[in-house]
């Protein structure tokens, strides 16, 4: 058993890193499925975007080739469309409430005719978007993710001049650095960046770190308001031994390095379990898996029922050909000459269902072995606790407080998206930043004054 880099061919990299939603191939492809659409009244489908774009009416324009139109509507909503249509769980929002699905048939392919749309957008660089002229007032927003460029668009829409400061050398957050590579490559988040600030008035500095490259403080004097955007990146350790041997990776590390350093790159092991049932658990065992790991094993300490993945990421985890041990929660590590070589876990049970209907996991008493030469971990993410309390926000174990106008206890400081929230969706980021615009906008309106219109 070995941990090893370049397993693999250029050409085994480039078809197993491959886009695994391909696009519409034909523009008659995409019509057929728009005009499947019954544009119901009620849309359940545009109740379930958290961004709530207009669903019928974006597929409609499609159905009459107005795709700038369609592009229009769904950016207007989700200036991240783009990337949304590749990374969105649709199977539980739109497409899940599609009523197709009460009819037994395939629900519209919305994510699909989102692309369609945006993707266009993108390609051809349609200015749809324009700046107001600049009112002289300044925002700086801290992480260039989702939540940060949503909220920079939406400010800089109504000409406030905006400066996000990134500790990254690319913006996208998540997007670009925390989803497997097959699902929306690098270039794509670059290209979805430069369209978003492509409108103006959106200055991005990289490699500025809160806290070490620039400080609140400085932030707050130079500026009439701060949004904070930075989400959440620490990975939950496992605290058990053997943690320290070399083999033992944090999922978030992986991903990344597979998206910074590219695929060849990253030494993968032979035999590898990954702890954990989330998201970024299937995006590290799929692309373990891809990356050349010969056998690659998921652990998770309760069922199926309580699993927080779709179905639909179990199902491409099975396709990928992982294999899942339910109800099994990690108890050791154990290693030969300081490298990691066996992974014992408690085998667990599911107790009785307390008020709340909840079956806690219960260690039996029994212990299973798995030879690994390599341990992933996937237990969740925390917040950044220290630069939170560092900067004296009100928190809740790391999650930035703030109230129902985005505002946290530091007067003219804004926050939103996973900071906030602990880490959900990329759209749900996308809303709370269009809601942190807002809130600034009426702050800068009341507290500070109106806007000075340069003309
Ligand atoms: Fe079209 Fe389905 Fe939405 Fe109805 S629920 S408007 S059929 S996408």
């Amino acid at each position: 058993m070995a941990i090893l880099n370049n397993r693999l061919t250029a050409e085994q990299y480039e078809q197993n890193f491959s886009d695994i939603h391909p696009p519409f191939d034909s523009r008659d492809a995409a019509l057929v499925e728009a005009n499947r659409c019954l544009f119901c009244y009620d849309a359940p489908c545009t109740k379930s975007c958290p961004t709530s774009i207009n669903i019928p009416r974006f597929i409609k324009q499609i159905t009459t080739d107005n795709i700038k139109g369609s592009a229009y509507t769904i950016l207007d909503a989700n200036i991240m469309g783009a990337g949304c249509s590749k990374v969105c769980p649709v199977e539980k929002l739109c497409e899940g409430s599609c009523v197709y699905n009460f009819l037994d048939e395939p629900p519209i392919p919305i994510a699909k005719l989102q692309r369609y749309s945006t993707e266009k957008a993108i390609e051809h660089k349609w200015p749809l978007f324009q700046r107001k002229p600049s009112t002289g007032r300044k925002v700086a927003v801290v992480g260039a993710g989702p939540a940060g460029l949503s909220c920079a668009h939406a400010l800089s829409r109504e000409g406030v001049d905006v400066t996000i400061y990134e500790k990254e050398n690319q913006g996208g957050g998540l997007m670009t650095y925390g989803i497997a590579a097959y699902k929306v490559t690098p270039e794509c988040c670059k290209d979805e960046v430069s369209f978003i600030t492509s409108l103006g008035g959106i200055d991005i500095k990289y490699k500025q770190a809160l806290g070490q490259d620039v400080s609140l403080a400085e932030l707050q004097n130079n500026y009439d308001a701060v949004y904070l955007g930075v989400g959440v990146g620490l990975a939950r350790q496992l605290n058990i031994p053997g943690e320290e041997l070399a083999g033992v990776e944090d999922a978030i590390q992986f991903i990344y390095d597979i998206r910074e350093k590219g695929y060849p790159s990253v030494p993968v092991g032979d035999k590898v379990a990954v702890i954990g049932l989330g998201m970024t658990a299937i995006d590290a065992a799929t692309q373990a898996k891809r990356l050349g790991a010969k056998d690659v094993t998921i652990v998770y300490r309760r069922t199926q029922a309580e699993m927080p993945s779709t179905e639909v990421e179990l199902n491409l985890a099975k396709l990928d050909g992982c294999n899942l041990i339910w109800l099994a929660s990690p108890k050791e590590i154990k290693g030969e000459n300081g490298r990691v070589s066996q992974l014992i876990c408690h085998v667990m049970e599911l107790s009785v269902p307390d008020t709340s209907g909840r079956r806690a996991p219960v260690e039996t008493g029994e212990t299973i072995t798995l030879n690994v030469d390599m341990v992933i971990k996937a237990a969740g993410q925390v917040p950044y606790e220290e630069l939170v309390s560092t900067h004296q926000l009100a928190n809740w174990n790391g999650k930035v407080a703030i109230d129902s106008r985005c505002a946290t206890n530091i007067p003219g400081v804004f926050a939103g998206g996973d900071c906030v929230n602990g880490g959900k969706e990329v759209v749900d980021a996308v809303q709370a930043g269009k809601d942190g615009a807002k809130a600034i906008l009426e702050f800068i309106m009341s507290e500070i004054g109106p806007p000075m219109r340069s003309e």
